[in-house]
């Protein structure tokens, strides 16, 4: 999959994208993050990117040009791309599944206040926000989306079972995680994690993860309870036990 990011910050992108995960999809080739300094494309002898917005309010506006040239240099007409904007839709695993089926994506960065509006329709921006707060600028929604993307792409992760295990993606929360050593400070490691029986193991891991979505996250158990794939007889009796403890909760 090709990223082509367009940033005034480009180097806010090289610790995250070097390095770790998306490091080692990079050097395989599975990855390909093309980052796109928009200042390189102004027209300004100051690189000025951004100015004053018409109608007054308060900061700077990106300006249209230098993003219409840097969009252009990469062709970017007909392929997908993406404003991060906290004015687009929410997140959610569905759209990252969504996305990450692309071969080729734009990611626009703002700044500022934002972006000239006439960007977006142009180019047919789709508006892309990772939760409701604003930040300072695109970058960290971009890196963010490219992370929460990368790991579903076929060989990014070193086993891909490993992202649909995961909370969410499961359909259901997490079960609890364990290390080194089986005692700290007094605390104990679950004994069932020991007894070697991978059986047991499973169920246990199971009944902790429908526990901790009951519990933490009503709206995912309920649709798990609608919608979770086929269950063997002894999954099946947890979950009516954890299901008949909703009331209780
Ligand atoms: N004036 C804009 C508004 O009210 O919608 C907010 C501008 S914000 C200070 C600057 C830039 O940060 C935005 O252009 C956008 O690219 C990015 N940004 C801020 N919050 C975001 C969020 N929740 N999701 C995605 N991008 C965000």
């Amino acid at each position: 999959m090709k990223i082509n990011v367009l940033t005034l910050f480009p180097e806010m992108f090289e610790p995250v994208v070097g390095g770790s995960i998306l490091g080692r999809a990079k050097k395989k080739g599975i990855l390909d993050i093309n980052l796109i300094n928009i200042r390189d494309f102004s027209q300004d002898k100051h690189k000025k990117a951004d100015d004053y917005p018409f109608g007054g309010g308060v900061g700077m506006v990106m300006l249209a040009d230098p993003v219409f040239r840097a969009l252009e240099s990469i062709s970017g007409q007909g392929k997908k791309a993406l404003y991060m904007s906290p004015r687009g839709e929410v997140l959610n695993h569905e759209k990252i599944r969504q996305i990450s089926k692309e071969e080729e994506l734009i990611i626009l960065c703002g700044h500022y206040e934002g972006i000239d509006e006439r960007i977006l329709e142009y180019w047919n921006m789709e508006e892309v926000s990772i939760g409701d707060y604003v930040l300072t600028g695109g970058e960290l929604p971009a890196m963010v989306l490219i992370d929460s993307v990368a790991r579903l792409i076929p060989e990014v992760l070193a086993g891909e079972e490993s992202a649909e295990e995961e909370s969410i993606y499961s359909g259901l929360l997490e079960y609890p995680q364990y290390t080194k050593p089986r005692e700290y400070r007094g605390m104990m490691v679950p004994e069932v994690l020991f007894n070697g029986n991978h059986k047991l193991i499973a169920l246990w891991k199971y009944e902790k993860s429908l526990e901790l979505t009951r519990d933490r996250r009503p709206d995912l158990f309920q649709r798990y309870l609608k919608g979770h794939g086929e269950l063997s007889k002894e999954q099946l009796k947890i979950l009516k036990k954890v299901e008949s403890a909703v009331e209780k909760v």
